[in-house]
C-alpha cells in the first residue's frame, strides 16, 4: 500500500482496465437504468448525428450511452446503464 489508509492511487487499476476495455465492445452486456432490460450492446438502437452517437434501449427507448468525439477528447457517457458485464474468454 502507498499509505496507511488501505488504498493506492488510480494508476494501480491501469492494467486491469486496459485489459477489460480491449474486448469486442458489442459483446458487452449492459443493463438499462430505466427499465432494467439486459442485452448485449449489439442489441440496441444507435443513432448518429451531431458530434457522435447515442445508443438507446430496445425495450424502452431510454438513452443508454453517448459517445462524443471532439478534436481533442472522446467522451463516453454511460449514465443510462446500471452496469456493464464483460465476457471473459474461455
Ligand atoms: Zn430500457
Amino acid at each position: 500500500m502507498d499509505n496507511d489508509y488501505g488504498y493506492v492511487d488510480g494508476n494501480a487499476a491501469a492494467g486491469p482496465l486496459q485489459e477489460l476495455l480491449a474486448v469486442e465492445a458489442t459483446t458487452v452486456e449492459g443493463q438499462c437504468t430505466s427499465c432494467g432490460r439486459t442485452s448485449m450492446l449489439a442489441d440496441t438502437r444507435v443513432y448518429f448525428g451531431g458530434p457522435g452517437l447515442v445508443m438507446r434501449c430496445r425495450g424502452c427507448g431510454a438513452e443508454l450511452l453517448s459517445l462524443v468525439t471532439t478534436p481533442t477528447t472522446t467522451r463516453l457517457d454511460v449514465s443510462g446503464l446500471t452496469c456493464l458485464t464483460f465476457p471473459l474468454e474461455a
